[in-house]
């Protein structure tokens, strides 16, 4: 499988070398040259397999030639051993066709585990046939910051250096960080706020000296291999209600359009989805551009969501790639016309082309607070993030006869006082986080400078070989 940059300018390169870069060089984000397909009885072929063996079979295709089938099969069993329930991502049942599709018993309790448990042993399985060192550089304002460090911890050719915002993260997200003590994780809480954090990031990948001395690499969802990693669940929970037989909608809290994305190759790859359910919060740019084709930016506001209060979904390159007919000229007008006046137009008939796979919903506070309370009362605590996409599930107008499966994206525990505020039921720490609070913890604090925090890496991370 070669993958291809939606930019048109970069090189084409084969899984390892887009897994390793992230962004590609012409700044687009890479996607395989054509979707692979599955056959209806290949599709039916999943039904009792393991979590990981599923993962085997819809990873094979993307993997191409860069790893043998035993190699693929050794690492899914590797990241996927390491949840902690045994169906890896369960099917809970909420009524005659409301189901959630639990993604948060990894070791940090976020579906970004999911995939980043396995790019982890990807990233270090690459690495070990030579003698290169990775650069992980990223900024958090949560989830990711946790589930990345879990993945790449103690692993030998790997440093990673993880920059957040100081006093802006919750304690247990920043305990889930600062208390991995090993030698090869740095955490920085910077005197400033995320975008900050984040202009800084951007800033070090772009400064040529910097770029030059050390191989950087993004753990952010631009990365491909992460939304591969994605793929899986979509038809380990559509086969098990009964797929290719039956098609099944997903509503997906939705931030940076990496999740529904993923959704959307398992469509293309021959999954029968009825429909991609697009959920926001108030901040909606993506249900403004797929209702009403306006893409355009604005400020973001706060709250009890904070892994979707964003304002550009990076991904939503990748669809607009495919909705412009793969041509990498057209997109890349787009995209310089949308940098530059942080909007952008969809025309009627591009519209029409996402209606047949994407329908959206924005809900608001009150919207997720009875959502929260309609899943209470059926006996499940979930998360602000999950009601999120519960409450677009029950507002959309599918037929009747089509189950409808939310992905529950986070542990309710990691968003405890705002459960607490709509329920009042507070949701305990599972046993693999108990100890959380208790732990030393380790974290420079440094000014949000350019020059601080290049001085701080340089001094700790490996140069290229
Ligand atoms: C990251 C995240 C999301 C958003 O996922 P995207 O792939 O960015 O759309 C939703 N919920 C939770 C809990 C997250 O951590």
């Amino acid at each position: 499988m070669r993958y291809i940059s939606t930019r048109g300018q970069a090189d084409t390169l084969g899984f390892q070398a887009a897994t390793l870069a992230g962004l590609a060089s012409d700044g687009g984000l890479y996607v395989p040259e054509a979707w692979p397909t599955l056959t209806m009885a290949e599709i039916e072929a999943l039904a009792g397999l393991s979590y990981a063996e599923t993962a085997v079979h819809i990873l094979k295709p993307f993997v191409g030639d860069a790893l043998d089938e035993a190699d693929l099969r050794a690492l899914c069993e590797a990241a996927y051993g390491r949840f902690s329930h045994a169906a890896v991502t369960p099917l809970v049942q909420l009524d005659h066709r409301h189901f959630l599709l639990e993604l948060f018993h990894g070791p940090t309790l976020a579906f970004k585990d999911v995939a980043l448990q396995m790019l982890g042993l990807l990233f270090e399985r690459f690495l070990s046939k030579g003698d290169q060192h990775l650069t992980i550089v990223g900024a958090t304002s949560g989830d990711t910051g946790s589930a990345a460090i879990e993945a790449v911890a103690n692993r030998a050719h790997i440093d990673i250096f993880m920059l957040h915002p100081k006093g802006r993260v919750s304690d247990v997200q920043r305990r889930q960080m600062t208390t991995v003590l090993a030698p090869n994780v740095h955490n920085i809480a910077i005197e400033g706020d995320f975008d900050e954090a984040q202009a800084l990031v951007k800033r070090m990948f772009g400064d040529r000296d910097f770029a030059g001395r050390f191989q950087l690499s993004a753990v952010n969802s631009i990365n491909w291999a992460r939304l591969a990693a994605q793929i899986v669940y979509y038809f380990y929970a559509a086969v098990r209600l009964g797929a290719p037989h039956r098609s099944v909608a997903f509503s997906v809290p939705t931030g940076n359009f990496g999740d529904v994305f993923a959704g959307y190759v398992a469509k293309q790859m021959g999954l029968p989805i009825e429909r991609l359910i697009v959920a926001t919060n108030v901040n909606d740019i993506l249900h403004r551009a797929l209702s009403a084709g306006d893409y355009s930016t604005g400020t973001v506001t706060p709250t009890h969501t904070p892994s979707m209060d964003i304002q550009v979904s990076s991904n939503f390159e990748r669809l607009l790639f495919d909705l412009h007919g793969r041509d990498a000229g057209a997109l890349e007008a787009a995209m310089r016309g949308f940098e530059g006046d942080r909007r952008m137009s969809l025309p009627q008939a591009l519209r029409t082309r996402a209606a047949a796979d994407f329908a959206s919903a924005r809900v608001d506070h009150a919207g997720m607070v009875d959502a929260m309370r309609w899943a209470h009362a059926s006996g499940q605590v979930i998360d602000p993030h999950t009601a999120i996409g519960l409450a677009a599930a029950r507002a959309s107008d599918l037929p009747a006869d089509v189950p409808v499966v939310t992905l529950a994206t986070a542990h309710p525990a990691k968003f405890g006082d705002a459960v607490e505020a709509a329920i009042g039921v507070r949701a305990p720490l599972p046993e693999r986080i108990a100890g959380l609070m208790e732990k030393e913890e380790r974290c420079a604090v440094l000014p949000a400078t350019f020059e601080a925090i290049t001085g701080y890496v340089a001094e700790r991370a490996r140069p290229r070989a």
